[in-house]
């Protein structure tokens, strides 16, 4: 029996990284210092966007993504059910109301076909907006959402927390990289440790859009601004003495002009992600290696109901299957110390979802994955060995099985 945990994601950090922090510590700020602006104008350049604001969390950046597109009580949103919760409870947190649409069950992803028949049940105006998911990495098709948001005048937040560095292929054949902002006003993304890049804890939010951009650099430091042009109060406010008054505005002036919060990223969790950010195209490159072993290994096998498969663009954050027996299959794994994991169980069914009504039997694709899903170890460090001990272990528990 082997000793080590195997688990189903982990981070990878390098002697690099840690000078990168240790630089940080060593430099004059902690916070609010320089690396801020340099991990988003790095991160921005890796996914294709104009703009990118770093903040505390992934949780973070959904909540400030509602806010800034004003999500107020009442206001519906769709999103799927197999995701983390956090994307739908950024609509809670600004009092809207959640409203899941069942999943392909093919893709895993947002079904747009249940997405166009929620709008269309409704008079226009029902629903504000739509959060896809870019679930396990698989980048969603952006391109038909829009479409579909545009002919209800509906904005798009992706999360696209599983899928920097993943993209979709639009009707043009061109690469769509999730988070580049062609298609969805405002993306997602998390720094944790199970994900792509580590900072700790950290997010990102992209955006091509100016003033949505300016918004969320006030949100997320109280909705404090120093920028004069800006400002709403008048000179002799700020100052009534004469000779500061005409020569602009005080140096230490400064507005709150709307209800913000503290969810900045520090100086040291940027160094991390910068440096990590640079490995990023290499770490996506072994994650696409890892999937492809596991597609070759069970494709086909009897147990296998369906599986996450090789797909173009895919970022591979997780790598799934749907299987007979998951629960037997997920204990023998336990058991041989490989920590598989389910991704995830439906948001929709959590006792705080159905407070609101929410059933079994309401999203019967979504409820149907969960009771077969399991995701298997994937991370760019998993040693060959520990890969062909994975696959060895699931095939060996079939065999005696049946
Ligand atoms: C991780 C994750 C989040 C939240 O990110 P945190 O940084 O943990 O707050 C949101 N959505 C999805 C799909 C995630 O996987």
């Amino acid at each position: 029996m082997r000793q080590r945990i195997i688990p189903y994601g982990k981070q990878n950090i390098t002697d690099e990284d840690v000078q990168a922090v240790v630089d940080a510590l060593r430099s004059d700020y902690l916070t609010q210092g320089p690396r801020i602006e340099e991990f988003e104008v790095a991160f921005a350049n890796y996914v294709g966007s104009k703009y990118a604001v770093a903040v505390a969390n992934g949780t973070a950046a959904l909540h400030l993504c509602a806010l800034a597109l004003g999500v107020k009580e009442g206001d519906k949103v769709i999103t799927t059910p197999i995701t983390f919760a956090a994307s739908a409870n950024c609509v809670r947190y600004c009092g809207g109301e959640v409203v899941f649409a069942d999943i392909d069950p093919k893709t895993y992803l947002l079904d747009i076909n249940r997405v166009r028949e929620l709008l269309e049940a409704s008079p226009k105006g029902t629903y504000k907006g739509i959060i896809p998911v870019d679930f396990a990495g698989r980048a969603v098709d952006l391109e038909r959402f829009r479409e579909l948001a545009n002919e209800f005048g509906l904005w798009i937040i992706e999360d696209a927390c599983h899928a920097p560095g993943g993209y979709f292929v639009d009707s043009q054949g061109q690469e769509q990289k999730c988070g580049n902002g062609q298609f969805a006003g405002l993306a997602i993304f998390s720094f944790h440790p199970v994900k792509h890049i580590a900072a700790g804890e950290g997010g990102m939010i992209t955006t091509n859009d100016e003033a949505l951009y300016k918004k969320l650099l006030k949100l997320r430091t109280h909705g404090i601004t120093k920028d004069s042009g800006e400002f709403q109060n008048s000179h002799e406010f700020a100052s009534s003495e004469q000779q500061i008054s005409n020569s602009g505005w005080p140096g230490w002036y400064m507005e709150m002009q709307e209800l913000g919060y503290n969810y900045r990223l520090t100086d040291l969790q940027c160094a991390l992600g910068l440096s990590q950010l640079g490995r990023a195209d290499g770490g996506i490159k072994r994650r696409r290696e890892i999937a492809s072993d596991y597609n070759e290994a069970f494709i086909g096998k009897p147990f296998v109901k369906s599986q996450s498969g090789f797909v173009e663009g895919h970022a591979y954050h997780l790598y799934i299957l749907e299987v007979e027996n998951r629960f037997g299959l997920y204990n023998r794994l336990r058991d041989s110390n490989i920590y598989a994991q389910i991704h995830y169980i439906p948001c929709h069914l959590m006792p705080y979802y159905r407070q609101f009504g929410w059933k079994e039997g309401d999203l019967p694709n979504a409820e149907n994955y969960y009771q077969n899903c399991i995701s298997l170890p994937l991370y760019p460090s998993l040693t060959k060995g520990d890969l062909t001990f994975v696959i060895e272990t699931i095939l060996k528990f079939y065999q005696t099985e049946s």
